[in-house]
């Protein structure tokens, strides 16, 4: 992992402090191209009653709207939190390239165990278990150190008024 790698990470564990004073889940994700340009970012948009709005897969249909497959395979996607099945299914689809997370989906998985969160209604799987071609690097342990706190603020400020699929 190198200085920018940790730089587009610092700003995915931003954005889901974003999420966060929004109400939202943090998670945060960032796109960024061949030549390190930041393209696209978001962060979770769950609280709208939508729970597919997950950042990476914001990230992957705004890539296939905007970058050419050559473009897409060259970038870099980088997230607060490991892909769900859903978001690493997008990303399979898309052709998007290598991804890079602070925190992992079983990480994730402990702190809601943890919080006693119910479980998502949807598997927590790697993602290399749903796109096997993918390279993918992390978690990252001080950022996901960061990142557990924002998920007990999230869950422990709300009471247990959190829908299951709470997922990344
Ligand atoms: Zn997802």
């Amino acid at each position: 992992m190198e200085t920018d790698d940790l730089k587009h990470l610092e700003r995915c564990v931003e954005l889901a402090y974003q999420a966060l004073e929004a109400g939202d889940e943090p998670f945060g994700s960032v796109l960024v191209d061949s030549v390190g340009r930041v393209c696209f970012e978001d962060h979770n948009r769950v609280a709208s009653g939508d729970r597919t709005r997950h950042p990476e897969f914001a990230l992957a249909r705004w890539a296939a709207a905007n970058m050419s497959p050559v473009e897409r395979a060259a970038s870099t996607v980088y997230t607060s939190g490991e892909h769900c099945p859903m978001c690493a299914a997008a990303h399979g689809w898309v052709g998007l390239g290598r991804i890079v997370y602070a925190s992992s989906s079983a990480q994730l998985a402990t702190w809601l165990d943890e919080l006693g969160v119910p479980p998502p209604p949807v598997a927590t799987l790697p993602i290399k278990e749903v796109v096997p071609g993918a390279t993918v690097e992390g978690p990252v342990d001080e950022l996901a150190t960061r990142l557990r706190d924002l998920h007990f603020r999230f869950h422990m400020g709300n009471g247990s008024a959190v829908a299951p699929g709470s997922n990344a």
